[in-house]
């Protein structure tokens, strides 16, 4: 697929990493507060991985070496101020409460993390998809969200746990970089998932995943929606891992978010 950054409406160089409001910079990297948590979305910048996957690839599931892979986790977890915890993302609709600090080894298949407590910051890895996190006072989700995770209801799945843990108090949900309606083109076949959305999520065979899912989430009554607007595809190939721009040699950003506070009071370290 040809990039056509020309219609890309959000463009980040290297050198200005300067996010649109209320998404700011942190370190080389993007966040953005959310009730009681914050969310992080990593760049492919500050890592130790080359060559295709240079340099903060956190995808284990690369042809890159997985040493490295581990060096650029540490360096993340040691920049959030907590453990990373993943799973492993099968596109699916299953998110898993992290009850402790690290999720279980190997990685229970899924595609979402929940916890209610500070000490542990899950995340999802990404290279087109979206990183999605919500959150409200206590609860918060990081989740990963394709087109067959859009499709199958991960986004609702998600908030319908943190209503279940936190039946009061305002959702937020952060949507990070992923494909763009810019560039993401779909065939019938995934076109047709999205039927009932309208006009307004494609445009030819141009699919607005970003759409997709703030809909759902507005939908699933999350209060505020925060889409950092940035195509995986057409931004800066030094900025961001793009799947499908790079024909599938490419490295994993991650979606990332901890609790700045929990049931037990403030979190005793909040990473600036
Ligand atoms: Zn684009």
């Amino acid at each position: 697929m040809r990039a056509r950054a020309a219609r890309c409406p959000a463009r980040i160089t290297l050198r200005q990493l300067e996010p649109p409001a209320p998404f700011h910079r942190f370190h080389e990297h993007f966040a953005i507060d959310l009730p009681g948590a914050r969310a992080v979305f990593t760049t492919r910048r500050g890592g130790h991985s080359d060559g295709p996957y240079a340099s903060l690839n956190l995808g284990l599931n690369t042809e890159d070496d997985p040493v490295t892979v581990g060096r650029n986790r540490a360096t993340l977890s040691a920049l959030v101020g907590a453990p990373l915890a993943t799973v492993h993302q099968v596109h699916g609709t299953v998110i898993h409460e992290l009850r402790e600090p690290l999720a279980p080894e190997p990685p229970p298949d899924g595609d979402g993390l929940l916890i209610t407590r500070a000490g542990s910051a899950p995340a999802v890895l990404v290279a087109d998809c979206l990183p999605v996190v919500v959150a409200a006072p206590g609860a918060l989700a990081v989740l990963h969200a394709g087109w067959r995770g859009l499709a199958g209801g991960i986004l609702a799945a998600g908030v319908a746990a943190i209503r279940e843990l936190e039946p009061t108090g305002a959702v937020a949900a952060a949507i990070g970089p992923g494909a763009g309606r810019c560039c993401y083109e779909v065939g019938p076949d995934v076109a047709a998932a999205f039927a009932g959305y309208g006009d307004e999520v494609l445009a030819g065979r141009a699919l607005d995943l970003k759409l997709i899912a703030r809909r759902q989430l507005e939908r699933a009554g999350v209060d505020e929606v925060h889409d950092i607007g940035l195509c995986t595809i057409c931004s800066d190939p030094g900025l961001l891992y793009s799947h499908r721009r790079d024909g599938g040699v490419t490295g994993r950003q991650a979606g990332v978010g901890w609790l700045t506070e929990d049931a037990s009071g403030p979190a005793e370290r909040w990473p600036s």
